[in-house]
C-alpha cells in the first residue's frame, strides 16, 4: 500500500541504506532527503558508492537494509508503481547496431506502454527537446558522444518523469556538449522536475545543482546548500589566497613549506593558490608584509573557495566546513588531504 503523498512533504526519502557485494560495504547507512523541484549533486570519488545508491533508488537493486520512498512509494514493495515516476540515465549506455534513433526511441516508448498517436507524440516531443529530430533516421552506434548523451536522455524523458535519476551524465563530453546538456538540465529544472546528478566533476555539478550531497567510503558525509560551502566568512577552516610572484613560483612553494600555518593548493608558474590557516585579518597583513619582504610579490587576493576544496575539508575534518567562528585561538593545522580522494577530485579537466 502506498502512504499519502502530501505536496510539502519531500520527494525522495532515502533511508538508512546499506549494501554489501561480497566483502565489500558498498553503502552503510546512507539517509538524505530531496524536496519536490530541487536539483541535487550527488558528490563522490570514484567508489565512493554513488551508483549503487542511485540504482537502489532507480529499484534496479535492492538494499540489504533501508529504502526509499518516492511521493511517499516504498521503492522495495512497489517498484513498478515507482518506475513510472522516475527516469534512469545510466553511465553506461549499450548502442544497438542498425537501431536508428527514431526506432530506439520507440521502442522504449512502447516498453513504457505507449502506443498509437500518443506514442508518436512522445518520441516527437522528446527528440525535439534534445535536438535529435535531424539524427532520426541516423543508426545510434553511428551518433557522437554528445548526441548518444542526449539519446540516453531523450530515452530517460520519454515517459515525462517527475524524478529524474543522471549517473555521471557529462562525463566524455566536450565542453560544448557539456554546454548543451547542463542547458537541457536548466531547462529540465524549470519544468519543476526533481533531478539528481551525480559526478565528481565538483564545478560541473556546482553549476548545475543547488544542493549538495558528498558520499565517501558508503556514506553521506555532508549534505547542504552549495552557497554555505562556498561562504568564506562562516569558515574558520581555511582561507584560500591566490598570489603572484616574479621569477620562478617554486621559490614561493618554498617559502609556503617554511612558514607555519600554509598549505599549498596548486603551483601555477607565476604564483600559487594556498590557504592559510589562521583567519585574523592582522595575521593576514603580517604574512604579506613578511612575503614582499622574501619574495618580489606581485599579487596577493584573497580567492572564492572551490567545492572540492569544500569536500577535501570534509574528508579531512570529518564534518562540514561550516563552523562559526571560534575564540581567537586559529585551530590545529589538520593533516594533509587524502591523496587518493584529492587526486580523484582535481584531475585535469575535472575540475
Ligand atoms: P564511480 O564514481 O567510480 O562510478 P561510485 O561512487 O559510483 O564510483 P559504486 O559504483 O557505487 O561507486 O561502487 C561502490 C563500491 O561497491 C565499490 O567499491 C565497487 O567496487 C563496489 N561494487 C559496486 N557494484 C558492485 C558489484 N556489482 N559487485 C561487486 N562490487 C561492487
Amino acid at each position: 500500500m502506498s502512504t499519502p503523498d502530501p505536496v510539502s512533504a519531500p520527494l525522495v526519502e532515502v533511508l538508512n541504506l546499506t549494501r554489501r557485494f561480497g566483502n565489500v560495504q558498498a553503502l552503510k547507512g546512507v539517509s538524505f532527503t530531496l524536496g519536490r523541484g530541487q536539483v541535487v549533486g550527488l558528490i563522490g570519488a570514484n567508489g565512493a558508492g554513488k551508483t549503487t545508491a542511485m540504482r537502489i533508488m532507480a529499484s534496479l537493486d535492492l538494499p540489504d537494509t533501508g529504502t526509499v520512498r518516492i511521493g511517499g512509494i516504498d521503492i522495495v514493495q512497489e517498484p513498478n508503481l515507482v518506475r513510472r515516476r522516475i527516469g534512469w540515465m545510466p553511465d553506461h549506455f549499450q548502442a544497438y547496431r542498425d537501431m536508428t534513433v527514431g526506432d530506439y526511441l520507440d521502442f522504449f516508448g512502447r516498453a513504457h506502454g505507449f502506443r498509437g498517436e500518443v506514442l508518436v507524440q512522445r518520441v516527437t516531443e522528446v527528440m525535439e527537446f534534445t535536438d535529435l529530430t535531424p539524427l532520426a533516421t541516423r543508426p545510434m552506434d553511428k551518433l557522437s558522444k554528445g548526441q548518444t548523451q542526449r539519446l540516453c536522455l531523450g530515452r530517460t524523458l520519454l515517459n515525462d518523469p517527475e524524478f529524474l535519476l543522471l549517473d555521471e551524465p557529462a562525463a566524455g563530453l566536450d565542453p560544448r556538449a557539456r554546454l548543451e546538456f547542463k542547458n537541457l538540465v536548466r531547462i529540465l529544472r524549470e519544468r519543476g522536475k526533481t533531478i539528481l546528478i551525480s559526478s565528481h566533476i565538483l564545478t560541473e555539478l556546482g553549476e548545475m545543482c543547488d544542493t549538495l550531497v558528498f558520499m565517501d567510503q558508503g556514506r553521506v558525509v555532508h549534505h547542504g546548500e552549495k552557497e554555505d560551502l562556498l561562504r568564506h566568512e562562516t569558515n574558520d577552516v581555511a582561507t584560500i589566497f591566490d598570489i603572484t610572484v616574479h621569477g620562478p613560483a617554486q621559490a614561493l612553494a618554498a617559502w609556503l613549506e617554511t612558514r607555519a600555518g600554509w598549505r599549498l593548493v596548486e603551483l601555477r608558474r607565476d604564483g600559487a593558490r594556498a590557504e592559510f590557516h589562521h583567519a585574523e585579518p592582522e595575521s593576514v597583513a603580517a604574512e604579506v608584509r613578511r612575503l614582499a619582504q622574501d619574495l618580489p610579490l606581485l599579487g596577493f587576493q584573497r580567492q572564492e573557495r572551490r567545492l572540492e576544496e569544500a569536500f577535501v575539508d570534509i574528508l579531512r575534518t570529518g564534518a562540514a566546513p561550516i563552523r562559526r567562528r571560534g575564540p581567537a585561538t586559529p585551530p590545529p593545522l589538520p593533516p594533509p588531504a587524502p591523496p587518493a580522494v584529492a587526486a580523484a577530485l582535481t584531475k585535469e579537466g575535472d575540475v
